[in-house]
């Protein structure tokens, strides 16, 4: 398991975890009095499945998974066979502080999403991949395709990331949805494993930008400014 929180692997084995099944009769929220047929405490639906809740291991925040589990009630053997996460509600994505606040609710949004509808997370990240582009680079076409032709063909950004930038495209199968290019934001659909691909190049981009670039171009400003102390040019 993953923690949602802080992303540390651990196992539920050595964690002081509560696991009940839940019921799907005989309780109500508003209902003081059960009905009769409020009697039974377990149903089919409640062997299939059970709950657990603790406490994360390293930063103590509360979790909580819902088991799909194989195996009668009071069989000998019964094992999960899928866990998913009920609270929080998604995984927390961590994004480093340099990414700006405009960016990194658009990125956060759309990470949060995926599992929902890769339409809508593919739509908000290709918003914010458009966004980017105009904003950081100062380039603004008609349609998203162009604006990314122009960054790849500015050789502004390292061989790998315009590789992937550019796949974008062919992904997403921009020529057979033109409304992905001309209106990003819009709902659309998707070809298999788009989003998630829209999504890591979106991530990588804004890293680029906002922390790599800035932590090297401090870097050659420091060793430019000893070869000057040194009365020698500087290197790049
Ligand atoms: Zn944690």
């Amino acid at each position: 398991m993953n923690c949602p929180y802080c992303g540390i692997l651990f196992s539920l084995d050595g964690v002081n975890a509560d696991h009940s099944f839940p019921k799907f009769s005989s309780f109500h929220p508003y209902r003081r009095v059960p009905s009769k047929s409020d009697n039974t405490t377990t149903d089919d639906l409640a062997k299939k499945y059970s709950i657990t809740s603790h406490r994360c291991p390293d930063c103590k925040k509360p979790i909580m998974w819902l088991n799909e589990i194989e195996g009668d009630l009071g069989a000998e053997e019964r094992k999960i066979i899928s866990t998913t996460l009920l609270f929080p509600k998604f995984p927390v994505k961590q994004i480093p502080i340099e990414i700006p606040e405009k960016f990194a609710v658009d990125f956060r949004e759309a990470h949060d999403t995926l599992s929902v509808s890769a339409k809508a997370s593919a739509a908000l990240s290709r918003r914010c991949l458009q966004n980017l582009i105009r904003e950081q680079e100062g380039i603004t076409e008609k349609t998203l395709f162009s604006e990314v032709d122009k960054l790849i063909k500015s050789n502004k950004l390292p061989k790998h990331l315009a590789k992937d930038l550019d796949s974008i495209r062919q992904i997403g199968n921009f020529a057979a949805h033109p409304m992905k290019d001309t209106n990003t934001g819009e709902i659309v659909e998707v070809e298999l494993g788009e989003a998630e691909w829209t999504l890591e190049v979106l991530e990588t981009l804004l890293l680029f930008y906002f922390v790599e670039e800035p932590k090297s171009s401090a870097r050659r400003d420091a060793l430019n400014k000893k070869l000057k102390e040194y009365g020698k040019g500087p290197m790049l």
